[in-house]
């Protein structure tokens, strides 16, 4: 069984994923995730994704398309896999289709985690990241602190705020989701896989309405 997650950043995509990873043994394909690792092990793709990244602009279809087709290939693909943060375009989408096909991979449903742009804003700008890149847990200054100030509970690694969830770099890639990626809830409404998701709930009650749309 898989999965597309759709949903402005910050929507809670990551989140909903990982939960849907431990009850379902789903694997996560985040396409930032993928990004940030590379640019961590400073390889080529990693380099190039980087000014795109930091500015809160989209890196090009070319390079995402690559990297979703290599993973899709992996094995443990063939177990369900959830796409988070990917398609981002409706020219990725297209490719996306593509490659379903050509994998015989079939799509359950586009879940839309929908949440008001305000809370998106503030859920960002106040949210802190592991600086461990084989930990990277979530925490959130206001809604989910760690229990000792600026280290990660999991690894005591320190946290970080990227460099994409400053308030300026978030209004700039709610614009572009509002451009370049809210035209795929009409292309998943046409295929008749788009599915909406109140995101602006308790988490718990977030997956809840997912694991309802895939079981
Ligand atoms: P995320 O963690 O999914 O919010 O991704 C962080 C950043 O990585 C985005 O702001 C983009 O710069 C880049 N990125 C991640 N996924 C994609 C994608 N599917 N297409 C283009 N850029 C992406």
């Amino acid at each position: 069984m898989n999965l597309i997650l759709l949903g402005a950043p910050g929507a809670g995509k990551g989140t909903v994923s990982k939960s849907l990873v431990e009850k379902k043994q789903m694997v996560q394909i985040s396409t930032g995730d993928i990004l940030r690792n590379e640019i961590k092990n400073g390889s080529s793709l990693g380099i190039q994704a980087k000014k795109y990244i930091d500015a809160g602009d989209l890196v090009p279809d070319e390079l995402i398309l690559g990297i979703v087709e290599s993973r899709l290939n992996e094995d443990d693909c063939k177990n369900g896999f959830i796409l988070d943060g990917f398609p981002r375009t409706v020219s990725q989408a297209e490719g996306l289709k593509k490659m379903l096909i050509k994998n015989s991979f079939k799509i359950r449903a586009a879940a839309d985690i929908s949440v008001p742009e305000e809370i998106l804003i503030q859920r960002l700008s106040s949210r802190r990241t592991c600086s461990n890149v084989s930990c990277q847990a979530i925490y959130n200054v206001i809604s989910k602190p760690p229990k000792t100030d600026n280290k990660c509970d999991l690894c005591g690694s320190e946290l970080i705020q990227r460099s994409d969830e400053t308030e300026d770099a978030i209004r700039h890639r709610l614009e572009i989701y509002t451009e370049k990626t809210a035209p795929l809830i009409s292309f998943y409404s046409q295929t008749g896989e788009y599915v909406k998701i109140n995101g602006n709930q308790d988490i718990d009650s977030v997956v809840n309405e997912v694991l309802n749309v895939i079981k």
